[in-house]
């Protein structure tokens, strides 16, 4: 059985582009949320060796050190023709100077280097939402496309170079609206962060009224 979340939340993030994502999708559910970064929460250390593993290592320290439920999302893109790189290490391969055209640049060139032609791959988010007292509620989302080379200013991370099934755009170069494609009619979503939240907010989410 799901619980319900109501009142205040923490988004256990410090990255701006994943923290404005989370406000949009919570905006509709009258759940005020707060930033990790903004209540000077430490950054855990990412051990795990899956998403989910590492969603939930983020929320759970978050709602021990807040006393409040805690979402985080951990996420990357996979690359088919790299056996899934940079996964897990999506943000790593980023560097601390967090160097998103290097990343990009070093998968186009990892793919040369390879002699690869495959250029599919998918986002993967796995969303955790934790409470102080331990429970916890995991949901996951992917979204499928091929890569090309870098377009768009739109977004954060990896966007510009990822173009969605369906679409001619890449995540750079639409608005980000388009990019979480949420339907809340029919539970349909387009981003991987959307698809995984459509899922949460049907099991632990209400709308006010
Ligand atoms: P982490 O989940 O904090 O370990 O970081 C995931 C990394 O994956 C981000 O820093 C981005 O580089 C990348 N990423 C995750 N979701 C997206 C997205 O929606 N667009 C572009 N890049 C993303």
């Amino acid at each position: 059985m799901s619980r319900i979340l109501a009142g205040q939340v923490v988004i256990a993030t410090h990255n701006a582009g994943k923290l404005v994502e989370m406000r949009e999708l919570l905006a509709p559910f009258g759940v005020a949320a707060v930033s990790a970064g903004e209540l000077g929460l430490p950054e855990p250390d990412e051990t795990g060796t899956m998403f989910a593993e590492n969603a939930a290592i983020k929320a759970h320290a978050a709602a021990q050190a807040s006393g409040l439920p805690a979402f985080a999302d951990d996420s990357g893109l996979c690359v088919d023709a790299l056996d899934g790189a940079p996964g897990i290490f999506s943000a790593r391969w980023a560097g601390a100077a967090k160097d998103f055209s290097g990343a990009m640049a070093r998968i186009l060139a990892e793919l040369d280097r390879r002699g690869a032609t495959d250029r599919r791959a998918h986002f993967v988010s796995a969303l955790v939402l934790a409470w102080p007292d331990g429970h916890t509620e995991l949901f996951e989302g992917r979204v499928f496309g091929d890569l090309v080379e870098p377009r768009g200013t739109a977004g954060f991370g990896y966007d510009p170079m990822f173009r969605p099934d369906g679409f001619e755009r890449t995540f750079g170069e639409i608005s980000s609206e388009e990019k979480h494609g949420v339907d809340w009619q029919s539970g349909n979503a387009l981003s991987h962060r959307a698809r995984a939240f459509v899922a949460l907010a049907a099991a632990c989410l209400r709308r006010p009224g």
